[in-house]
């Protein structure tokens, strides 16, 4: 038998070179659970490396975790969660909206029916103001968005959700860069967020393009668009119906 990660030839429960245990199972919802206990206790292990490797080559990265190259890898949930408390510090110490903060306050500000509506536009305004913290809330969303868009392939519901946090977890370091230099170039440009976002959503059609590369680049892109069309409509019909049944 061989290390899954490292590729050495195994016999006992762990490998003796890399000390990754010698039976990886696929992931499932038990195996994403079972980081929550321990979210912030494992960020020591691998957080540049992880860092690095979702820059350098995201989707291959992800693949190679999927298919059981995970050692050297921080575990997903951990990795967005720290990513999007780190951006949250980041945009509150320059005391800066979030940028899709900003999106959505406009749209909180600008809906006459959402400003006759007080839960609604408070929804929002939570939304906007704890953008780090929605965004991990829509990670399902994301997941089930990508699931229908790639279902032809063989990643599951919890496989989705392991290459959404990933993505979702680089992006917060892309809003992190995009606010500090904002701050501290004194950087007072109209267009600026949309540069941020821009490279972000970019970012996530990289990532999804390498990952699902043997699909053909025209393939994956029109796939993962799908996936964005999707979760937008998706999110959107959460945000209608609880509309409706409130005002009922
Ligand atoms: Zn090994």
């Amino acid at each position: 038998m061989t290390c899954k990660n490292c590729g050495e030839e195994i016999s006992g429960d762990f490998c003796s070179n890399c000390g990754q245990k010698t039976k990886v199972d696929r992931i499932n919802a038990t195996y994403i659970l079972s980081e929550i206990p321990n979210t912030f206790l494992q960020i020591d292990t691998g957080l540049f490396f992880t860092i690095k490797e979702f820059f350098i080559r995201p989707g291959n990265s992800i693949r190679d975790y999927l298919e059981g190259k995970r050692k050297n890898y921080i575990r997903p949930l951990s990795y967005v969660l720290l990513l999007s408390t780190f951006y949250a510090l980041v945009a509150n110490l320059v005391s800066e909206t979030t940028f899709l903060g900003e999106v959505v306050l406009g749209m909180a500000e600008g809906g006459s029916s959402a400003k006759s509506d007080p839960v609604l536009s408070t929804v929002l305004q939570w939304i906007a103001e704890n953008h780090a913290y929605s965004t991990v809330l829509f990670l399902p969303f994301f997941s089930i968005s990508s699931l229908i868009a790639f279902k032809k392939y063989r990643y599951n519901f919890f496989e989705h959700f392991v290459i959404n946090a990933y993505i979702t977890g680089q992006q917060a370091i892309i809003y992190s860069f995009f606010v500090l230099v904002q701050y501290l170039g004194n950087i007072d440009f109209y267009y600026y967020p949309i540069i941020s976002l821009s490279l972000s959503i970019g970012f996530a059609f990289w990532a999804f393009i390498q990952l699902f590369s043997p699909a053909g680049k025209i393939n994956s892109f029109l796939r993962t668009l799908t996936a964005y069309i999707l979760c937008y409509m998706i999110i959107l019909a959460f945000i209608v119906i609880g509309f409706i049944v409130h005002q009922v």
